[in-house]
């Protein structure tokens, strides 16, 4: 942990002042310590530039040289260009500004000048430089931080140039980098080959060559990375050793009672998982568990055997999740196994009559309510449980966190001074390195196989013209006594969007192409009594064609539903389009999903090619991951773990697996990091994580 000293404001090192201090503070950056992890975004070698007579069209370089000639241009009303050409002494290249005419007042003839970007050929003989990085030279620049090595490139940031971050960390370093000191314990150091922190910082901002610079990084990941995994560790430990939890009793009459019920046995794969329940359940230890499985895996009826742990040991357990289709859906599923063998189930909605829903929130306090399944309405002020032992979560990563603590915090109200067991089930498979890493504090358990007796699904990318024949097909699927889905990203039309409105194909499907057949529209802004009401007619096959939009995307299960098609299919995202999916291929028949979309972009050919080749949901995400990067695809706040800034989940996992493996070690062998040695590293994590120590991540 740092010396107070880096904590100094910016604006006291040399050639800050409180103006460009300012300007500093845009970009989040206040203190020595701030510039000092202001890490490089790239680098380039300056002291070997590329000559103008060596470059091909296609690279990207960086070249030094003199502006030769230079001007500024108006092509219509709103697109102007200025234009230079650079001349190193063995050829000529230009480079084109758009839009930024204030550069002519300082890129003059003489300038000296660095350019970097991607090199074009103009009319087959000219190459160019269309709107490079740049940087202005005062012919001072030899061998300094600018010029003459590998020199480091910032993020880029309005109003602050290149050349002043890199005089800003240089000074920094030259100052302050005494003041830092060491977290990592000294044997981890030596055992991992880990540079100093001091020795890593100087060298990720100016490396002698890349070989450092890499180990720099390397070093710096490191420390984030085992900062990040003994957060982790220290909050599940926090959870194991002084929470206290419920022994549930998983051999109750109860569940002997269910299993008769019954109608079909586990997959192996969700024997595995249930057996991992089992112990954690009987553990006195509150259950932290995040269950993995593609869509259709059967994670509900796990999800309904912990159900009847707790309640055959005299609690009650709750479902939230994310939608009030999703909610009945899950009340019908299980009202249907469980009230044989006399459990009670109640469904929280907020479209609910309200007596009756009075009634059943004096139930669910009175503990005559067994199972309660709902939406956000199980949070809401007024609910009050008796003795919630089992919160289950589906589709986590639909829920906020403070929307999963505050179940949490309710089942303790009547638990006293208990935990609930808490499963959180998740339809966004990702791998499993990256799941430990990410979800470190939750224990991990995968739905690896498929029920039995599924048909396969086939995915096609049609463009717009071959709808007609993808309509065509739907017909045939339905005389085959079939349903099918028919997806639209909006439900309205407009002209901005340009976009087929699911409201609109409706009445034009139904009037032409679909005419005679019975279709129904269902959207988001319809009543969810509606809703309801249409979703059970779709179910019992009153309903051939349903037009719809993403409302379909969560848990519906309709085994007759065959087809689906997604028109504008490039509008979704890869996660979505492989839940909406997950729509059909649920019964014994063989279903077909038929993706129409025209995507403009690289990535969006990626997704729609992606979705053909694989129906894993695992390597859908990883995809998606790879397009998307981790920032999005986790949305870390979300799930109530600190932000990485350094590291890549993805491509530095090698260094995550390798960080968690020692956070765990050490905390074994030092519980409470309590040897003088640890001390740093303590207050470190306390420093990243905060209060999120202390709680758990429901
Ligand atoms: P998920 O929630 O993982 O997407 P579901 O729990 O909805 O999947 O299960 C999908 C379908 O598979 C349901 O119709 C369910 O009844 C059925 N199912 C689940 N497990 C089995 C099994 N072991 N054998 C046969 N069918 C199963
Ligand atoms: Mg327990």
């Amino acid at each position: 942990m740092e010396n107070n000293k880096l904590l100094t404001p910016i604006q006291y090192l040399k050639g800050v002042g409180p103006k460009r201090a300012d300007l500093f503070k845009k970009i989040g950056v206040n203190t020595v310590r701030d510039i000092l992890w202001l890490l490089p975004r790239r680098y380039e070698d300056r002291g070997n530039f590329k000559k103008i007579s060596d470059v091909k069209e296609g690279e990207v370089l960086t070249v030094s040289g003199q502006v030769k000639a230079c001007g500024l241009q108006r092509i219509k009303a709103r697109l102007n260009i200025f234009k230079i050409a650079i001349n190193d002494g063995t050829g000529i290249l230009y480079a084109t500004f758009f839009n930024q005419p204030y550069l002519a007042d300082y890129i003059k003839v003489g300038t000296s000048i660095v350019v970097y970007g991607k090199i074009d050929k103009y009319k087959n003989k000219e190459f160019v430089v269309n709107s490079p990085e740049y940087e202005l030279l005062t012919g001072e620049e030899i061998n300094s931080i600018h010029m003459g090595g590998i020199v480091p490139i910032y993020p880029a940031t309005e109003g602050v140039n290149q050349k002043l971050i890199r005089t800003l960390t240089h000074a920094a370093i030259s100052e302050f980098i005494n003041c830092v000191s060491e977290d990592i314990p000294a044997e981890l150091r030596t055992k991992h080959e880990l540079l100093p922190l001091r020795t890593a910082l100087k060298n990720i901002h100016f490396p002698e060559d890349m070989g450092i610079m890499r180990r720099a990084r390397d070093r710096i990941i490191f420390e984030e990375f085992f900062i990040f995994q003994l957060g982790l560790a220290i909050k599940k430990q926090n959870i194991e050793n002084i929470v206290k939890g419920i022994s549930h009793n998983t051999s109750s009459e109860l569940v002997k009672e269910f299993e008769k019920v019954l109608p079909y046995e586990l997959t192996n794969a969700q024997k595995k998982v249930l057996a991992e329940i089992v112990a954690d359940m009987q553990n006195q230890k509150p259950m932290n568990r995040l269950l993995q499985g593609d869509v259709g895996s059967g994670k509900t009826v796990v999800a309904i055997y912990a159900l009847i742990f707790a309640i055959g040991s005299g609690y009650q357990a709750a479902i939230m999740v994310p939608t009030e289709i999703l909610a009945k859906q899950h009340y019908h599923t299980i009202k249907e196994l469980v009230d044989k063998i006399g459990v009670k189930v109640g469904l929280l909605i907020s479209d609910m009559d309200s007596d009756e829903k009075k009634n059943l929130i004096n139930e669910i306090a009175n503990g005559n309510v067994d199972i309660i399944i709902g939406t956000h309405s199980l949070i809401q002020e007024n609910i009050a449980y008796k003795n919630l032992g089992l919160i289950v979560i589906d589709e986590q990563h639909k829920f906020g966190v403070n929307q999963r603590a505050l179940l949490g915090a309710k089942a303790k109200e009547g638990l006293k001074e208990t935990y609930p067991d808490v499963l959180i089930m998740t339809a966004t498979p990702i791998p499993r390195s990256l799941a430990i890493t990410v979800y470190g504090d939750m224990d991990l358990s995968i739905i690896d196989e498929l029920p039995p007796g599924r048909g396969k699904i086939k995915t096609y990318w049609i463009t717009e013209e071959k709808l007609n024949s993808a309509y065509a097909f739907i017909k045939k699927e339905i005389e085959k006594g079939r349903q099918a889905f028919v997806v639209y990203p909006v439900i309205k039309q407009s002209q901005a969007s340009g976009l087929k409105a699911a409201e609109a194909m409706y009445k034009k499907l139904q009037a032409e192409e679909f005419k005679g057949l019975n279709m129904a529209l269902l959207h988001g802004r319809l009543a969810a009594e509606e809703k309801n009401k249409i979703m059970e007619r779709f179910k019992n096959g009153e309903i051939n064609i349903l037009i719809t939009t993403t409302v379909i995307e969560v848990g519906i299960d309709i085994p007759n539903a065959t087809v689906m098609l997604i028109e504008h299919a490039e509008r979704f995202g890869l996660a979505q389009l492989h839940q909406l999916r997950g729509r059909i291929g649920r019964g014994s028949q063989y279903s077909y999903c038929i993706l129409e979309g025209n995507p403009s972009t690289n990535e969006g050919r990626q997704r729609l090619r992606a979705m053909e080749t694989t129906i894993d949901g695992f390597k859908i995400s990883e995809e998606d991951l790879m397009i998307r990067g981790p920032g999005e695809f986790f949305g870390t706040k979300q799930h109530g773990v600190p932000e990485l800034h350094f590291g890549d989940v993805i491509s530095d996992i090698k260094i995550m697996e390798t960080a968690k493996r020692e956070a765990e070690l050490l905390l074994k062998k030092d519980p409470e990091l309590s040897q003088p040695e640890y001390r740093n590293l303590l207050i470190s994590v306390r420093n990243t994580f905060g209060d999120k120590l202390q709680t758990m991540t429901i």
